[in-house]
C-alpha cells in the first residue's frame, strides 16, 4: 500500500543518514498532491461548547481545516481552496457549475494526483453523484464530512479528513469513480444514502454495498463501483450554465394529482416520485402522472422506501403509461440523473437506459 512504501523509504533514509554515509542527499519521498476543495458543512461547522446539540455549519474555512488535520500532509502534498461555505442544506447549482468546473480543470492537471471535497452530510450523496456522472477522469475524487462539528467533544470531521487524503492519495482508488470516505467507510457515489439524522454511522450503501474500508489511512478496496461513471459516464456539462427543474414528489395514502400538476406549472421537465413500495401511487395520481407524461415531463417512479429495486412494469404498466422506473436510484439521486438526462433527451426510452446504465 502508498502509505507503507513512504514509511519504509522514509525509515531507509533515516538508516542511511546514521550509517556513516553523511554525504548521501536526503531526498524527500516523493508524496502525491491533493488538491482539497471546501463547501461547508459540519466538518466546518462550530459550536459555542463542546457538548450542545445546536451549532452553525460553515464556520471554518480551508486553511484551518487543513492545519487541523497536520497528520495528513505526511500522505499527500497539499492545497486548499474554498468553493463555498454554506450548510449542505442549501446547496445549489451556481454551487454545483462552480465545483464540477473546478474538479475536471484540477484533475487534467498532470502534477494533482487527486481531490477531496468537504461538504455536509445532508446532500453529500446528491452532489458526489452529481460528480460522479460529470467528471471526466479516473483519478480519485474523494469527498468527505462529519456528522460532528469541529468543536465538539469526540469530532469526528478530522480522521474522516485524513482517510479521506489516504484513499484520493491512493493508487488503488483510480478509476472507481466519485467515493464518500466517512467513519472508516469507502461508499460508492451511486450506492450511498444517509440513513440517520444524528448518528456518526449515518452513511449506508444498502443496495449496491461498500467499495472498501479506511482504518487510519489504510485502504482496502472489495470492489469497483455499480453503474458507469466519470471517465466513461455520457453526460457533460461542457456549455451548460443551468440544470433543467425536476421535482420530487412523495406519495402517501390517499394522494391526488395536485402537486404533480403543480410541479409541472412551475416549469418541471421532469418530475421523480418517492413511490410507496415498488414506486406505487394511488390511482388518481397514476392518472395525473400519466397526463404529464403525454405532455413531455419526463416522470421517474421512485420509491421512498430505504432499500429495494424499482422495476418497470411491476404493478404499473411503465411502457403503456409513458414512466421511468428508478432501478437502484433513490428519489434524490433519480433527480440528479434525470436532470442531466434532461440535457439531451427527452424520451422516455433512452432516459429509461440511463437509469439501468448508471
Ligand atoms: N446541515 C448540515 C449539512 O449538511 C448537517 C450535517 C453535516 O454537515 O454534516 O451541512
Amino acid at each position: 500500500k502508498r502509505t507503507l512504501v513512504v514509511v519504509g523509504l522514509a525509515s531507509c533514509l533515516a538508516m542511511t543518514g546514521t550509517s556513516g554515509l553523511a554525504a548521501a542527499p536526503q531526498a524527500k519521498p516523493a508524496i502525491p498532491t491533493i488538491v482539497v476543495l471546501a463547501t461547508g458543512g459540519t466538518i466546518a461547522g462550530a459550536a459555542a461548547t463542546d457538548t450542545q446539540a445546536g451549532y452553525t455549519s460553515g464556520q471554518v474555512g480551508v486553511d484551518q481545516l487543513l492545519a487541523a488535520v497536520p497528520q495528513a500532509k505526511k500522505l499527500a502534498n497539499m492545497r486548499g481552496e474554498q468553493i463555498s461555505n454554506i450548510g449542505s442544506q442549501d446547496m445549489n447549482d451556481e454551487v454545483w457549475l462552480k465545483l464540477a468546473k473546478r474538479v475536471n480543470e484540477l484533475v487534467a492537471m498532470p502534477d494533482v494526483a487527486g481531490v477531496v471535497i468537504t461538504h455536509g452530510t445532508d446532500t453529500i450523496e446528491e452532489t458526489a453523484y452529481f460528480l460522479n456522472l460529470v467528471v471526466k477522469s479516473k483519478k480519485p475524487v474523494v469527498l468527505t464530512a462529519s456528522m460532528r462539528p469541529s468543536t465538539a467533544l469526540s469530532a469526528d470531521g478530522p480522521l474522516n479528513f485524513f482517510n479521506a487524503v489516504a484513499v484520493a492519495a491512493n493508487q488503488d482508488a483510480v478509476g472507481r469513480g466519485v467515493l464518500v470516505v466517512i467513519n472508516d467507510w469507502i461508499h460508492g457515489a451511486s450506492s450511498l444514502t444517509k440513513t440517520s439524522t444524528t448518528a456518526v454511522q449515518t452513511f449506508m450503501s444498502p443496495l449496491r454495498g461498500l467499495i472498501g474500508t479506511v482504518a487510519y489511512g489504510v485502504a482496502e478496496f472489495y470492489r469497483g463501483p455499480v453503474g458507469k461513471h466519470t471517465f466513461e459516464s455520457e453526460f457533460s456539462l461542457d456549455g451548460v450554465t443551468s440544470l433543467p427543474r425536476v421535482d420530487i414528489i412523495m406519495a402517501h395514502e390517499n394522494m391526488d394529482g395536485a402537486l404533480i400538476d403543480a410541479a409541472a406549472a412551475a416549469g418541471a421537465r421532469g418530475v421523480v416520485v418517492a413511490g410507496v413500495g415498488n414506486g406505487n401511487l394511488t390511482a388518481p395520481a397514476v392518472k395525473a402522472l400519466a397526463a404529464q407524461a403525454t405532455k413531455g415531463v419526463v416522470c421517474v417512479r421512485s420509491t421512498r422506501v430505504a432499500t429495494g429495486l424499482v422495476g418497470r412494469n411491476v404493478e404499473l404498466d411503465d411502457d403503456k403509461l409513458g414512466f421511468v422506473a428508478s432501478m437502484g436510484l433513490n428519489p434524490q439521486k433519480s433527480r440528479v440523473l434525470l436532470r442531466l438526462a434532461l440535457l439531451k433527451t427527452k424520451d422516455a426510452k433512452e432516459i429509461q437506459r440511463y437509469f439501468i446504465q448508471y
